[in-house]
């Protein structure tokens, strides 16, 4: 099968009956109806729609090596620097119909996975697992499967001197192997989209590698038999897009990830008790190293709409002669500017990894990584700023059809603007920096690669500081 559109992806998703709970219940009825997962999967489908689009398809897809069918550009390895600049333009065009407010448009996990199958050799080891994982990519290239994906413990207590109870696994460790393959039990985190995609992909999670029950990767259909995930609350309030312009289109929903003995055939696993394969999966890989090239293409969009609306704000309700509101402009500026530098130069500075693949510099990216999560909170400090109370002011849709229209006409109006396109403006304000869809996503930005705190170690220990200690010694010897 080809690249999909909008409407075979409902199709699927429609029939997955994954064991979704949510507030108390087990979803039984049409997910594709359902108001918390509605919004997300007809934001998706749009995104499918967007590439099989004829004058699309050049950038959106390449052509399969195995079938020649047109497939999702996202899985293409990239073996010259051209390859990258065409990924980070699909990506881009993505980003642009979620305004980068989703992070795992499928994109993210397919260039995961395009990660992993070009580096089979990794995962080969004694248990020789390499094969599946290039099976993996190949059947998620050919039907554009969709995945969500778990790398995290619960939350129980993080010191290092911790160890659980065996018996009683809370952390899904493997309870069981057999000729046909592992069962698995415990809980994961936190599985955004968890239990709306194809497939759930649950990597080793940091931290674990001293016992080897720990020790896997593998990918299921979400609606493997004994799996589970548990739903958050909603943060749609309503599905009105005037009311809601974020929440009610692109709330992607987190799940906890349940697994109760479940089992995972041999064929589904690509890394076993294998510590070696563990520790080289996100480095060797280059696994993170291409997400993060991925992501970056979304956030920069993220950053421009934040920009777009900071400049919006200034105009609706004219404070541009301030020279303050310029300074806090200009920061954002610096961001976005200073994002798209970061990743031009990984493309600048990308080299062959000795196994064909043509690998973006992970510096950068790492930098990108660390400082995307301080940029973002601060843009939206930047709008609750300069939006004050208009960020408050704002009569939903039901309102402005009401008998206090003309009240609301009169009072809500802005410096140029009609009262309607005003309150429309600051619900999407609103929506990017105060409501319950703008906690989750400040707090999503802030993790999204995980604790930039590690993140930030990982970055010193591996940088290469001699030459700067060089200039330094040369320069008190000179
Ligand atoms: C909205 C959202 C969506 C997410 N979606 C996904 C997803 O789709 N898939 C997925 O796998 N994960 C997802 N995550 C999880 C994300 O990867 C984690 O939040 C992140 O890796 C941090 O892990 P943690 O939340 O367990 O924090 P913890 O590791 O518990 O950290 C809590 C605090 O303790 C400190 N700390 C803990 N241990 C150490 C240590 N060893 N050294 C130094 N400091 C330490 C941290 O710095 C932090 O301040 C999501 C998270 C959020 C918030």
């Amino acid at each position: 099968m080809p690249a999909i559109n909008g409407t075979q992806l409902k199709e699927r998703i429609g029939n997955l009956k994954s064991n979704i709970w949510f507030d108390g219940q087990k979803i039984t009825g049409d997910i594709l109806a359902h108001h918390a997962f509605k919004g997300v999967i007809n934001s998706k489908a749009r995104l499918y729609d967007f590439q099989v689009e004829v004058g699309n398809l050049p950038l959106m897809t390449y052509k399969s090596p195995t079938t020649g069918n047109r497939v999702g550009r996202s899985f293409h390895p990239p073996v010259k620097k051209e390859d990258l600049e065409l990924r980070r333009l699909a990506a881009g065009e993505w980003a642009k119909l979620t305004g980068g407010m989703m992070g795992r448009t499928p994109d993210y996990m397919n260039t995961a996975l395009m990660a992993l199958g070009a580096s089979a050799h990794v995962f080969e080891g004694e248990n020789k697992l390499g094969r599946n994982v290039t099976n993996l990519y190949e059947k998620a290239r050919e039907n554009d499967l969709t995945f969500s994906h778990t790398y995290v413990t619960p939350q129980v207590n993080r010191t290092l001197a911790y160890f659980e109870d065996k018996e009683k696994p809370i952390s899904a460790r493997v309870v069981r192997e057999t000729a046909d393959g592992i069962f698995i039990k415990g809980a994961r985190l936190l599985a955004t989209q968890g239990g709306i995609t194809d497939e759930l992909m649950v990597l080793p999670a940091g931290g674990k590698f001293i016992e080897e029950d720990y020790v896997y990767a593998f990918s299921i259909p979400s609606s493997t038999e004994n799996l589970k995930f548990v739903c958050r609350e909603s943060f749609v309030y309503n599905e009105s897009h005037f009311d809601h312009p974020l929440g009610s289109r692109f709330e992607e929903m987190d799940t906890i990830v349940i697994f109760n003995n479940t089992f995972v055939p041999w064929e589904r696993v690509f890394l076993y008790k294998d510590l070696k394969a563990a520790m080289n999966l996100f480095n060797e890989t280059n696994f993170n190293t291409f997400l993060v090239h991925q992501t970056l293409s979304r956030q920069i969009t993220k950053s421009r709409l934040f920009l777009g609306t900071a400049q919006l704000i200034t105009e609706t309700i004219g404070i541009g002669e301030y020279q303050h509101v310029k300074e806090k402009i200009s920061e954002m500026i610096c961001g976005v500017e200073m994002m798209k530098g970061l990743l031009l130069s990984s493309e600048m500075q990308a080299r062959e990894n000795g196994s064909g693949l043509v690998v973006p510099d992970a510096n950068p990216l790492t930098v990108a990584s660390l400082i995307f999560p301080k940029l973002y909170p601060r843009f939206v400090e930047i709008l609750q700023l300069l939006g004050a109370s208009g960020t408050i002011t704002i009569p939903t849709s039901n309102d402005f059809d009401s008998d206090i229209r003309s009240d609301l006409d009169l009072y809500l109006q802005g410096a140029d603007t009609e009262a309607k396109e005003r309150v429309r403006l600051f619900r999407l304000v609103w929506d990017m920096c105060s409501s319950a869809f703008a906690g989750r996503e400040t707090i999503y930005e802030r993790f999204f690669f995980g604790d930039p705190v590690r993140i930030s170690v990982g970055l010193y220990n591996q940088y290469d500081k001699k030459p700067a200690v060089d200039l330094v010694k040369n320069l008190l010897k000179s």
